[in-house]
């Protein structure tokens, strides 16, 4: 990956996949809050739930079962981004939302024509409308993440200072040099956000220098803290953020969109 800049000038869109391929390491709890946070900073934000479990679009507070228009649809070419937009009342941003459905377009990309670049084609008529696409992937390297990477301009990765954190890291990150090789050469890296992060616990303290060692500057600074509060909320059909504005972890992601305006903004 080259570190020059390639993302779009500052009045363009970013288009960011929240990705790793391993499972319950706060994608999703990123993909919402961070979404939450950058529209409380006036920012207009689409988010795209790319996972058949549908949890981004419930922790939105819209019932992925009513919901006739997903993403499913759109990348299948029945409705459009516009059409199939809802409003996440709770959040204050765009959600395509998905749900169990999703996992059919698996199968009907294979035999679509460029089904890597699905996303990217339906998503362009609407990029104007937007400071921040946030795309919330599934916890796997497959042909539907290929869809939210071919069309990022960059990844943020979500993940906890344990052990076999590492391990699958690596994955991703060769996932991500074949795509910026052969698919998309604006993608790079953003950063890496360590999540459920607990200071006190040694192990963690010494996986996260690890990997500051590793990606330097790629780390953001923001830690997101392990909170109660992060978890219950999406019962509640909120974002942390906004169920319980002063716990720990709504103020972390409020830091962290924050954060990533300045950098965004630094390399501008
Ligand atoms: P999947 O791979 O299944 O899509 P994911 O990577 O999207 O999972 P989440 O669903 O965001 O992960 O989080 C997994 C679980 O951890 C959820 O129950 C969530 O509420 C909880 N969780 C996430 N972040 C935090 C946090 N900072 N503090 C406490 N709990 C958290
Ligand atoms: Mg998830």
């Amino acid at each position: 990956m080259s570190a020059k800049k390639t993302s779009p000038t500052p009045s363009d869109c970013y288009v960011f996949c929240i990705a790793n391929q391993k499972g319950g390491v706060g994608k999703t709890t990123t993909a919402i809050n961070l979404a939450t946070a950058l529209s409380q900073l006036k920012k207009k934000v689409l988010l795209i739930d790319l996972d058949p479990q549908g949890n981004a679009t419930m922790g939105s507070g819209i019932d992925k079962n009513n919901c006739e228009r997903s993403v499913y649809q759109v990348l299948i070419g029945e409705n459009t981004v516009e059409e199939a937009r809802q409003r996440s009342e709770t959040g204050g941003y765009d959600v395509l939302c998905a749900n169990r459905h999703l996992s059919g377009a698996e199968i009907d990309l294979v035999e679509m024509e460029s089904r890597e670049l699905r996303l990217k084609n339906c998503l362009a008529p609407v990029l104007d409308d937007y400071d921040f696409v946030l795309i919330d992937c599934p916890p796997t390297l497959s042909l539907l993440t290929l869809n939210g990477l071919a069309c990022a301009h960059g990844v943020i990765i979500p993940m906890q200072c344990e052990y076999f954190a590492l391990e699958g890291l690596s994955d991703l990150v060769n996932t991500i040099k074949r795509v910026y090789r052969n698919i998309n050469p604006e993608l790079q890296l953003i950063g890496l956000l360590r999540v459920m992060f607990d200071r006190r616990v040694t192990l963690q303290q010494q996986v996260s220098e690890q990997i500051k060692q590793h990606f330097g500057d790629r780390v953001f600074e923001t830690a997101i803290p392990r909170n109660v509060r992060l978890a219950e909320a999406p019962s509640h059909g909120m974002p942390g953020v906004v169920y319980d504005k002063k716990s720990r972890g709504a103020k972390a992601y409020i830091k962290f969109g924050s954060e990533l305006i300045e950098r965004l903004s630094a390399k501008s």
